[in-house]
Parts: C-alpha cells; sequence; structure tokens
C-alpha cells in the first residue's frame, strides 16, 4: 500500500499579496487558488461587525471605511506601537496576518478538500527575531503547526534551484514586493543552498513606488484644475487614487503610457503619465535598491565572493522595465525575471516537502538501527551510515510511490545567515557604555558563541543583561545604534570583588530564534533569558487572542 506523505503547505505572507502551495506526487510544487479563484490574495482585512474579510473585496474598501481596514500590516510586525482598534477591541499585527493565514488555509482546504495541518511560512530575509516571532505567532494563533520560518530569497532560491536543475552557481536574489526589499546572494549546488549574504530594507516596496505617482498625479490634478487644497483629504478621492496608481504603474509595465481620471467634487482630470515620467518619479528609489545591492557585493567581497553568474528577479515589483535595465546598466548581467508572484510560496512549499520526507527518512533509519527517532535527529548526519541513509531512501521511495531521485533531492542543505547583530550592553573599561556584538550579522546559522565580561564592582547585588540588535556589522558600536529587543537580571552571590567573571553564551538557530544564557562564572548560577519583549504576543495575552480568534469567521 502506498504510503501518503505528510503535506505541509508553503505559505508567502507577503505584504500586498499573499499565496499557498503544496507539493504533488511527481514532486512538483503547485499553488491552491483562493475561492474568488485567484492564484494570489491580497493581504488586506476588513473587519466587518463579527466577520473578517480578507483579499480583494477588503482591498476594494481600504480607503472607504480605513477605521475598519488594515493593509500593509506586515511592515508593523514585531513592533509594539501598532495596534489597530476595532470595537473596542486592540490587534497587534500578528493577530492582523493570522487572519490572512486563515483565509489562505480555509480556501486551500476548501480547494483541495483537505486539512491542513503543517505549514513552512517565508518571511523577509531583513527580519529581525521579533519581527520573525510575530510571524510564528500569527500561525499558531490561526492554529497552525508551523513548521519553519524561511527566508523569502531563500524559498525563491530553492524553487529555482529545483525548477532548473542547476549546476553550481552564485545567484544574486533581488526580491523587490509589495512593501519590502531583499538582497541576497546564494551559492546554489546540488548538495546545498547556501545564502552568503543578506541585506534590504523592510520599508521599501512597491507601495512606495505606488505613493509617488499618487503625489504626482495630485500635483498634475492642481496644476490642471486651479484646485489649492489636498485632494488626498477626501476618502472617495484617496482610496481611488491607491487604486488607479498600482493599476497605472503596473500598465506601464507592458505600455509606454497611460492615462488616469480623476474625479473631485465637480472636478474631473484626465491626467497622463508616461513610463519616461514614471521613472523619473522613482528613480530614487529604485537608486535606493541599487546602493543597498552595492552594499551587499562589498559584504559578500569580505567573505571571498567577490563574483557572481546570475541575477534572479523576484517579488511582483521587478516587473517594473526600470528594474532590469538599471542593474544591467550597472551590474552588466542581465536579469532573469524569475516567477515573481508565486516562487515564494513554491520554494516554502519545497522546502516543507523536504521536512516531510526527512521525518520519513529518520523513521526508516532509526527502524533500521533500532534507535529512538530522538536520537536519530539529535546525531550529526556523518554519524549515519551511508548505506543505512541509501536503504532508508529506498525503502521510503518504494512505499510512498515517490522517485528514488526525489526522496534524495530532499537531502539538499540549506544554509542561512543572519540579517542582524546581536549583543549585550556592557561598560568599556568600566567607563563607556557599548554593545558588545557577540554575534555579526551575515554570519552563517547556527551560531553558538560566548563572552566573558566582568562585574563592574565589589559586592554588586546583580547585573542586567541588555540583548541589542542592530545592523552593523562590527564588533562594539554605541548603544544608540541598537534597537534593545529583551533584557534579564542576573543575581550575583554576596562578597564578590570588582571584574568577577559574567559568561554570556548566544546561540542563534537557522531559523533566526535567538537563545541566551549569562552564567556567574563564581558560583556557577546561571540565568536562562527568555527575550522579554512587549512587541510581540505572548502568555495570556497569546491565549486570548487565539480564542478570540477562533470566535470570528474569516471570509
Ligand atoms: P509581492 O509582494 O511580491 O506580491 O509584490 C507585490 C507588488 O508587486 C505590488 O506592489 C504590486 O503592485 C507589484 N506588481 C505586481 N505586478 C506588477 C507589474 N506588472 N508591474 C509593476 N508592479 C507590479
Amino acid at each position: 500500500m502506498r504510503e501518503e506523505l505528510k503535506k505541509i503547505y508553503g505559505i508567502d505572507l507577503g505584504t500586498t499579496y499573499s499565496c499557498i502551495a503544496y507539493v504533488d506526487e511527481h514532486g512538483k510544487p503547485v499553488i491552491v487558488p483562493n475561492a474568488e479563484n485567484e492564484r494570489i490574495t491580497p493581504s488586506v482585512v476588513f473587519f466587518d461587525e463579527d466577520n473578517v474579510i480578507v483579499g480583494n473585496e477588503a482591498k476594494a474598501n481600504a480607503v472607504l471605511a480605513s477605521g475598519q481596514v488594515v493593509a500593509f500590516v506586515k511592515r508593523a510586525m514585531g513592533d509594539p506601537n501598532f495596534l489597530f482598534e476595532y470595537n473596542g477591541q486592540n490587534h497587534k499585527p500578528e493577530e492582523i496576518s493570522s487572519f490572512i493565514l486563515r483565509k489562505l488555509v480555509k480556501d486551500a482546504e476548501q480547494n483541495t478538500g483537505e486539512k491542513i495541518t503543517d505549514v513552512v511560512i517565508t518571511c523577509p530575509a531583513y527580519f529581525g527575531i521579533n519581527e520573525r516571532e510575530a510571524t510564528r505567532i500569527a500561525g499558531d494563533i490561526a492554529g497552525l503547526n508551523v513548521r519553519q520560518i524561511i527566508n523569502e530569497p531563500t524559498a525563491a532560491a530553492i524553487s529555482y534551484g529545483m525548477a532548473e536543475n542547476t549546476e553550481k552557481k552564485v545567484v544574486l536574489v533581488y526580491d523587490l514586493g509589495g512593501g519590502t526589499f531583499d538582497i541576497t546572494m546564494i551559492d546554489i549546488s546540488p548538495e546545498s543552498i547556501e545564502v552568503i549574504c543578506t541585506g534590504g530594507d523592510h520599508n521599501l516596496g512597491g507601495k512606495d513606488w505606488d505613493d509617488a505617482v499618487i503625489q504626482y498625479l495630485v500635483s498634475q490634478f492642481q496644476e490642471e484644475t486651479g484646485i489649492t487644497e489636498d485632494i488626498l483629504d477626501d476618502p472617495d478621492t484617496c482610496q481611488s487614487l491607491q487604486l488607479a496608481a498600482e493599476k497605472a504603474k503596473k500598465t506601464l509595465s507592458s505600455r509606454d503610457k497611460t492615462r488616469i481620471p480623476i474625479v473631485y467634487g465637480t472636478e474631473k482630470a484626465g491626467i497622463e503619465l508616461t513610463r519616461e515620467k514614471f521613472d523619473e518619479v522613482t528613480e530614487n528609489l529604485l537608486e535606493r535598491t541599487i546602493s543597498l545591492t552595492k552594499d551587499m557585493l562589498e559584504e559578500a567581497k569580505k567573505k571571498g565572493y567577490s563574483t557572481f553568474d546570475e541575477i534572479l528577479l523576484v517579488g511582483g515589483s521587478s516587473r517594473m522595465p526600470q528594474v532590469p535595465e538599471r542593474i544591467k546598466q550597472e551590474l552588466n548581467v542581465e536579469p532573469k525575471l524569475f516567477d515573481p508572484d508565486e516562487s515564494v510560496a513554491k520554494g516554502a512549499a519545497l522546502y516543507g516537502w523536504k521536512l516531510s520526507i526527512n521525518d520519513e527518512l529518520i523513521k526508516r533509519v532509526a527502524a533500521e538501527t533500532g534507535k529512538s527517532v530522538e536520537e536519530i535527529k539529535e546525531a550529526p548526519a556523518e554519524d549515519i551510515p551511508e548505506e543505512v541513509m541509501e536503504q532508508a531512501a529506498r525503502t521510503l521511495a518504494d512505499e510512498s510511490g515517490l522517485t528514488l531521485g526525489a526522496v534524495k533531492s530532499s537531502r539538499v542543505e540549506v544554509k542561512n545567515v543572519c540579517s542582524k547583530s546581536f549583543g549585550v550592553v556592557a561598560l568599556e573599561r568600566g567607563e563607556t557604555e557599548l554593545v558588545f556584538n557577540l554575534v555579526l550579522k551575515n554570519s552563517t546559522v547556527p551560531v553558538d558563541v560566548c563572552q566573558q565580561f566582568g562585574t563592574h564592582e565589589a559586592n554588586q547585588e546583580n547585573v542586567s543583561v541588555r540583548i541589542m540588535e542592530n545592523e552593523v556589522g562590527e564588533e562594539t558600536i554605541l548603544p544608540e545604534m541598537a534597537k534593545e529587543i529583551g533584557n534579564g537580571l542576573l543575581t550575583i552571590p554576596p562578597g564578590l570583588p570588582a571584574n568577577s567573571p559574567i559568561e554570556v553564551t548566544f546561540k542563534l538557530n537557522e531559523e533566526g530564534r535567538l537563545d541566551i544564557t549569562a552564567l556567574e562564572v563564581t558560583d556557577k548560577r546561571k540565568l536562562d533569558m527568555i527575550i522579554e519583549t512587549d512587541s510581540i504576543l505572548q502568555g495570556e495575552e497569546l491565549e486570548e487572542a487565539k480564542t478570540r480568534s477562533q470566535n470570528i469567521a474569516v471570509v
């Protein structure tokens, strides 16, 4: 009898659009359309009394019912100051994102007729600890088992690597989406997909191009009609301009010019926008992506990568002709537009498929060797004899109906880097407060590092350990350049002299989760630090959000 592999769905939880995929029995990723039969769903949430509407209908109401609609919530992930209030209830970004996930999952369940439990969700490579944790919690609130959070460019590279059956090459993934820009260098080979370096800006994306178009249209409208007031103050005009600007931008990806009708009260005008003008009003945005790309290339050089073979364009906004033109001019390589809307969700699904096959292989290796599944999971890969692995792969291929090649390809190793540096605040020579970075950005994860500090004075009662996240690749920096993402208090036994040793260990795993321990060495007093942060839902608040969510229908 054929044994069905557990399906782990891949979800691209995008700033403007989201998308869900799975891998079929032939090992091919398949996008599941939503209930409106669209392959991508606008990431817009509309609170409508007891229901929550997600997708196109919510997008159509974005400005008219602005008090009830949330768009671009991904830009607020991990932000402690973002709260959306509706009907007296405050919602954090992860709760709002959970509605987007529920819509994707519910529609996909209806479409495929099967229950979805396990998922891999993607996030920008540029996300820090809190943003990643918020993404995981969004899945948790939606009732999903989030098997892993992976980076969007890595997902795109997996999709590319598996689709093209590629030989060894170094690829730049230029990912310009609706709200974020990531630029990543990846070394792809048949055995592994290894991220070398990553950079970008999670506040730069297609929305900024739309805003630049809106500004231009408003100024042209004022010039043509003589109106001086700000026409964007009128919600109807604002709503229609937002939709029209995005539409005009997309039209200009295939035509040289377009006309945008604008109505404001009794005034009407048709504004012409040429591609040339569009390129001019958005030039600074495009240049920012180029400058971030150059920064990343400089970083890559430090890691010994001074050339690359290909540039892949992903993310809907890389369809704008200005993107490949400018990249070619700057880097002298013809970029390839690679499945810009769907490659991330497909890559996440392929990664989920890999996890699922791996689970099955581990079970068979355990059966073969007489060890427990846990023992096999924890054993270093080189401890498992190749012939045992080979046999497990054959058995699985026989039992599941997959080809042996497909089973083996799931063993491609994926290696990532962290996009931020992490450190603690300490006094330098007992004088100036500095951040000592234990983990530097673009280090290959997992990382396990330990550094010794000393108490400041004799008989010190405790040490406050402040964990800092930053984007500087240097070992010591000023605290103003970093963001505090957590803290804890380590109690010191009485009677110790000044400069008694305190050992701080940072363990950053493949998914970007950070475990911190501080050890007071003399008395071996250990502090396992949970990152305390008010920027993400936890504890009781999280349970309440889950219960609340279950009582709301998502349509
Ligand atoms: P993503 O987050 O990758 O789904 O990208 C969504 C962004 O891509 C939005 O800002 C869209 O307006 C933009 N986009 C999609 N198609 C096009 C197109 N043909 N031309 C220009 N921008 C596009």
